[in-house]
């Protein structure tokens, strides 16, 4: 199955990505991921990307194609991958398809995940990041058996640059102007599975399985 993740930050999509590819045993390949540990790792492409991702900017499209060519390439994306934060704008879903066509793939499903505004401001502004292995906690609603340390692996917990306020102001109307239309996008290839991103982790999780379930 191949699947892309569609929504606005701090709706969840790295969380249910994380169960999604756990049930159905595809790989997640979150761009957003791929560009942090290219800084981390202190290479070029991550010192062109950092500029734009502290400041809540999409990172440019010569940066981030190359890493997801490449990627669904990989011999662990052929029985599936889910796209998670990729893609961003219609140009990104075009080179997608593209790419897709050369490589004899096609999407299944376009997962899209949905919460208001304040509940967004919510969630990332108390977000906390493991330093090691990218899972997500929260300062309220998920908090760590130890305080600043990761119940998976261990590793230190901390705050992404863009989880500060201006940043969060910056991505969500990224998202409004860049990321939305593609809604009507894969609605127009009759791809698209709204889904509520609202309530628990359980609950949101159940509504994707419902959304992915044959008619
Ligand atoms: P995310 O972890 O998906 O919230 O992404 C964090 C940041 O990485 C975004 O705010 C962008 O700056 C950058 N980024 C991630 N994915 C993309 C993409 N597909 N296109 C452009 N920039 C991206």
């Amino acid at each position: 199955m191949n699947l892309i993740l569609l929504g606005p930050p701090g709706v969840g999509k790295g969380t249910q990505a994380k169960r999604l590819t756990d049930e159905y045993r595809v790989p997640q390949i979150s761009t957003g991921d791929m560009l942090r540990a290219a800084i981390k790792a202190g290479s070029r492409l991550g010192m062109e990307a950092k500029g734009f991702m502290d400041r809540g900017a999409l990172v440019p499209d010569s940066v981030v194609l190359g890493l997801v060519d490449e990627r669904i390439r990989a011999a662990d994306a052929q029985k599936g991958f889910m796209l998670d934060g990729f893609p961003r704008t219609v140009g990104q879903a075009d080179a997608l398809g593209v790419m897709l066509e050369k490589a004899g793939k096609t999407i299944d499903h376009v997962l899209c995940l949905q919460a208001n505004n304040d509940e967004l401001v919510k969630r990332l502004s108390g977000r906390r990041t493991c330093s090691k292995c990218s899972a997500p906690f929260h300062v309220e609603f998920k908090q760590p058996k130890k305080p600043g340390v990761c119940d998976a692996c261990g590793g230190e917990l901390y705050q992404r640059d863009d989880d500060k306020e201006e940043a969060i102001r910056n991505r969500l109307v990224t998202y409004d102007t860049q990321t939305k239309p593609l809604i009507e996008y894969y609605k127009g290839k009759k791809l698209l599975r709204p889904v509520d991103g609202l309530g628990s982790m359980d609950a949101v999780y159940a509504r994707i399985q419902g959304a992915l379930r044959p008619a």
